[in-house]
């Protein structure tokens, strides 16, 4: 088996049919290995988040194949799917999309809940995710009790819980200030030291340069593939209360592994 956590094959999306019919993806083609992060960037437009629709099993592609960890998606029914999504991905999304009137520390629990986890350990991991995004002592909070930085560390701390093999993220700092942006992406930066693989979707160049990995689509097909060096510049400020170290998945190869940061095409652009 292949050491890519995804694998997508000549993926195809259309939307419609006849005079309006739209193909939203044209042939995308990718690999992103075990410890990966990957901004992908591309227009309003572009096809970014039909592409990040797929990759986390909320839709199914026109045509194409799609593996996650070695398991082809298109062979799965509707229970499996929902199994794999719950225990291999999580995700951020732009607008948080926490659940309003319930504390952070039970939106945390939530996935840990639709996969069967006990109480006792749901709450002991949903306090330690939200400890390691620097929340400890916001746990007994509604949303609408926190910023709109704080509701996305909650989301990240929802998406890390259950140890997923891949994080999506599209356009997580879409709606935060630029202080808030910085602390979601510190803690990105040390979720990839840490080994977790990410694919984050955005159009801001600042929130790409974070990335190993920096993959351009424009009208469907991917344009752009390459690796990027490490941004220089001052080490990531500390978010309060988050001394503790991020535990890794235990599986993914120490950043720098194999010589990965320097600037050469990450797989062969395809496109027709
Ligand atoms: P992005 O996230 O890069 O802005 P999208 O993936 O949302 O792009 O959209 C890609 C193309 O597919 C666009 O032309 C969009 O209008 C079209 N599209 C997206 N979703 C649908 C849908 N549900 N029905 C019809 N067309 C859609
Ligand atoms: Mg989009």
């Amino acid at each position: 088996m292949s050491a890519a956590v995804l694998r997508v094959e000549n993926l195809v999306k259309t939307y419609g049919e006849g005079d309006a019919l739209v193909r939203a993806l044209r042939g995308v083609s990718l690999d992103v290995e075990r410890g990966d992060y990957v901004a992908i960037m591309g227009a309003s437009g572009s096809g970014k988040s039909t592409l990040m629709n797929i990759l986390g099993c909320l839709d199914v592609p026109s045509e194409g194949r799609y593996l996650i960890d070695g398991t082809d998606v298109g062979s799965l029914d509707e229970h499996q799917l929902a199994v794999l999504r719950n225990r291999k991905i999580g995700f951020v999304f732009q607008s948080f999309n926490l659940i309003p009137r319930m504390s952070a520390l039970a939106n945390v629990e939530l996935p840990l809940t639709y996969g069967g986890v006990g109480a006792a350990e749901r709450r002991a991991r949903a306090l330690e995710a939200l400890g390691r995004v620097g929340l400890a002592d916001r746990v007994h909070h509604d949303p609408n009790e926190l910023s709109g930085g704080q509701q996305q560390r909650v989301a990240v701390a929802r998406a890390l819980v259950t140890a997923p093999a891949l994080l999506l993220a599209d356009e997580p700092t879409g709606n935060l200030d630029t202080m808030s942006t910085r602390d979601v992406l510190d803690i990105m930066d040390r979720l990839s030291e840490s080994g977790r693989t990410i694919v984050i979707i955005t159009h801001e160049d600042d929130v790409a340069a974070r990335a190993k990995r920096i993959i351009r689509l424009v009208d469907g097909e991917i344009v752009e593939d390459r690796r990027q060096a490490p941004v220089e510049g001052p080490p990531p400020r500390p978010a309060a209360q988050t001394s503790a170290p991020l535990p890794g998945n235990g599986s993914g190869p120490p950043r720098g592994a194999g010589g990965d940061h320097d600037e050469r095409p990450a797989c062969e652009v395809r496109s027709r």
